[in-house]
């Protein structure tokens, strides 16, 4: 397996160091003959290549089997026209990346407010609020007078059918519980078509129970009792913000994991953005990424039907768990380690 990995800005560089540490680790310990390509992409590429992505990385990812994205900073990326291009959306709108998985739980020994619970957000990753990937040419996004603005937001039955197929196809394999969240009380067209095609699709999986809410009391519920739910399904921006809220709820953001996958190709990235409030500080939590990369390698074991994969995946998980039990990971989760000497721990419990 051929994985290319680009590091990104703020806190990125020094998650994707661990990551790459466990990877090569689980690598020998599975015998898994991992390839890593390294690359960069984000404002280190912009300096160098004079854009965050290039046509020569795309071409490159699209050899691979996988792709670990490290977190950038797009607040910074503005113009287009200049080569600041959002990689994150570039890779999953070029890869058509449509499922975001965005699984949060509670660990043992670390303490929450909320009660045990472990579920999954599924987000759709290609249209919705996201102006800037809802059109084939131009921006959604315009300035019509200099005080008005317009966002376009795009929502179509296919886009919402694949997302809402691979929420039943997930719940099948957990506790077979599918929730819809939405804004169909005002979104009446755009989230009544989303909540029609699951509808339709959980015809198909007669043995998965459904309910749904409003995305605005749903914030509240899931607060209130997170144990109630087992996957969500929803549209992009609300999925986004909901996987802020589940993640930071199981502990921190800095265990928030997510995998963009496709048809064909999946991408690992940490949930939250470049946080450089705590940049070159040697405490990013690097679980985020780890977990993110161990979802890849499970990915790509179920669809090659090599279990050597979902395996290392699960020792990833096993580990990462343990760490944080003991203490030997960051202070956000009430660890007494830097993000190196967290590394190094972890991929000693893999070696
Ligand atoms: P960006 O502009 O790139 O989105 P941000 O700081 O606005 O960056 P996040 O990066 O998502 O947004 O960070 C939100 C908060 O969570 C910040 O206070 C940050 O320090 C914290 N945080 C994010 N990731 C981690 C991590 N891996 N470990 C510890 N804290 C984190």
């Amino acid at each position: 397996m051929k994985i290319v990995i680009l590091p990104g800005d703020g806190i990125g560089p020094e998650i994707s160091a661990v990551t790459i540490d466990v990877l090569q680790a689980v690598s020998r310990t599975h015998g898994l003959g991992l390839e890593l390509l390294h690359d960069s992409a984000g404002l280190d590429s912009l300096r160098v290549h004079g854009a965050t992505v290039t046509p020569a990385l795309l071409e490159k990812v699209r050899g691979a089997d996988g792709l670990v994205l490290g977190p950038m900073s797009t607040y910074e990326m503005k113009d287009e026209a200049r080569g600041e291009v959002n990689p994150s959306k570039f890779f999953r709108k070029e890869l058509d990346l449509y499922a975001n998985i965005r699984p949060a739980r509670t660990y043992p020994g670390l303490p929450n407010k909320v009660g045990e619970f472990d579920l999954v957000v599924v987000r759709e990753n290609t249209e919705g609020f996201y102006a800037d990937r809802n059109m084939e040419q131009g921006n959604g996004e315009m300035l019509v007078t200099k005080d008005v603005a317009i966002s376009l937001r795009r929502i179509t039955r296919q886009c919402c059918e694949r997302i809402a197929e691979s929420a039943f196809a997930l719940a099948r394999t957990r506790k077979q519980h599918v929730s819809i969240v939405h804004k169909a009380n005002v979104l009446k067209i755009g989230d009544g078509m989303f909540i029609d095609a699951c509808h339709e699709v959980a015809k198909r999986y007669p043995d998965v129970t459904v309910n749904d809410f409003i995305v605005d009391a749903m914030m509240a519920h899931v607060v209130r009792a997170p144990s109630r739910f087992d996957v969500i399904v929803t549209t992009n921006m609300f999925g986004d913000i909901l996987s802020d809220l589940t993640s930071e709820l199981s502990g921190s953001l800095g265990l928030g994991a997510s995998l963009n996958a496709g048809s064909g190709f999946a991408m690992a990235q940490a949930s939250h953005g470049s946080a450089p409030d705590i940049a070159g500080r040697d405490c990013a939590n690097p679980s985020s990424l780890v977990l993110s990369a161990a979802m890849l390698l499970a990915w790509h074991g179920q669809r090659s039907g090599d279990q050597a994969f979902v395996t290392a995946a699960r020792a990833i998980e096993q580990a990462t768990t343990e760490a944080i039990a003991c203490g030997e990971m960051t202070a956000d989760v009430g660890g007494r380690m830097g993000t190196k000497a967290a590394g190094k721990a972890l991929t000693a419990r893999l070696a």
